[in-house]
């Protein structure tokens, strides 16, 4: 009889949803936490009811692209399944998820077996195996586990258990962003569905103007890195003004009433690194994936996720 080993995948990411699926495919038992209260991670869509209808956000990733002819792949499979579609006004070659950024995340969720609200407070060894602390330690051991959330929040986890990992996570930090959520109360009068290049916002988009979406005039503003940094800790309420005036910088001209204003703080939003190998010490069945070490991108994280399953599969 083969005994397929039990792996804890922490963080229901692009990564991480991969990388157990991948484990799933091989026949491995695996199991998912995720201490938000469902899948995506940086590709979660928020949603908002309205008066005028629902508005749904994509504030983290608003699209993404696939360079590599692997990805690629993946994405034209998505496409046929109606879980991705090309998404024009980005530009050549950028995609979105259909009819929602998280719809590929949710789709990979469900052939898994996933445990949402439930963070992992560290990770401790019981003889050869490894128990989960905090609301996931009624799951019992573990033959393995993988970390699949942002370089910041694996430093934390790993600074016990695995101090030379910890080190490589702590020296690999992320750029964060600020993200506005925004209903305008009628359309924003200008010819270009997605705003790039100002000093304050670095990128703004129509969210009807994606594929399978509808709904209120509804739209992403994202601050620039820089921006995000020296601003990180003021209050949403004075992040949403302040990007609202750097939209209206951006358009060149006055928006129209805001009837809803929310702001996401990502501090963990895009890694600066380059692309890197996972991190796998067979000796103790402990992985490392992310798009920290993927390149930062929604397809350099999907590429760690396939690339630590490889890894946990080699015969
Ligand atoms: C504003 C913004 C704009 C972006 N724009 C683009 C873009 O245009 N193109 C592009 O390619 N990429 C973009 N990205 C980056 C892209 O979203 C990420 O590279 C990718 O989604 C990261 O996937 P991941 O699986 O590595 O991590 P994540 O998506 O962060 O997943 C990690 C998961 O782990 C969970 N978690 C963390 N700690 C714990 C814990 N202790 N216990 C349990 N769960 C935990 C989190 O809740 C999260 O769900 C953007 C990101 C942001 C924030």
């Amino acid at each position: 009889m083969v005994i397929r080993p039990r792996t804890a995948v922490i963080g229901a990411g692009m990564a991480g949803l991969t990388c157990a699926t991948d484990l799933r495919a091989a026949g491995h038992s695996v199991v998912v936490f995720d201490k938000a209260r469902g899948p995506g991670g940086r590709m979660s869509t928020r949603r908002l009811a309205l008066e005028t209808g629902e508005a749904a956000f994509d504030h983290g990733a608003s699209s993404f692209t696939a360079a590599g002819a692997d990805f690629r792949a993946q994405v034209e499979a998505w496409m046929l399944q109606g879980l991705a579609a090309p998404w024009a006004a980005a530009g050549p070659g950028c995609f979105v998820g259909l009819p929602a950024m998280n719809t590929p995340l949710k789709a990979m969720a469900a052939e898994l077996e996933t445990r949402w609200t439930c963070p992992v407070a560290g990770l401790s060894r019981e003889g050869s195996a490894w128990r989960l602390e905090g609301a996931a330690e009624v799951e019992g051991l573990f033959d393995r586990v993988v970390l699949a959330i942002p370089a910041e929040q694996a430093a934390v986890l790993l600074a016990t258990v695995q101090p030379a990992f910890a080190a490589l996570a702590q020296a690999s930090p992320s750029a964060p962003c600020w993200s506005l959520m925004v209903v305008f109360e009628r359309p924003v009068e200008s010819p270009l569905a997605v705003l790039t290049g100002g000093e304050v916002v670095a990128w703004a988009g129509r969210e009807a103007s994606k594929p399978g979406r509808a709904g209120p005039e509804a739209w992403v503003i994202q601050a620039c890195p820089i921006w995000s940094r020296e601003n990180l800790e003021i209050t949403a309420e004075e992040a949403a003004s302040r990007l609202l005036r750097g939209f209206e910088v951006l358009l060149g001209r006055a928006s129209p009433r805001s009837v809803s204003t929310v702001a996401h703080r990502w501090r963990y939003a895009r890694p600066e690194g380059p692309p890197r190998d996972v991190l796998w010490d067979p000796e103790t069945g402990l992985g490392v994936c992310g798009d920290w070490l993927g390149g930062g991108s929604v397809e350099g994280a999907w590429r760690s996720g396939r690339q630590l399953a490889s890894l946990l599969t080699e015969r």
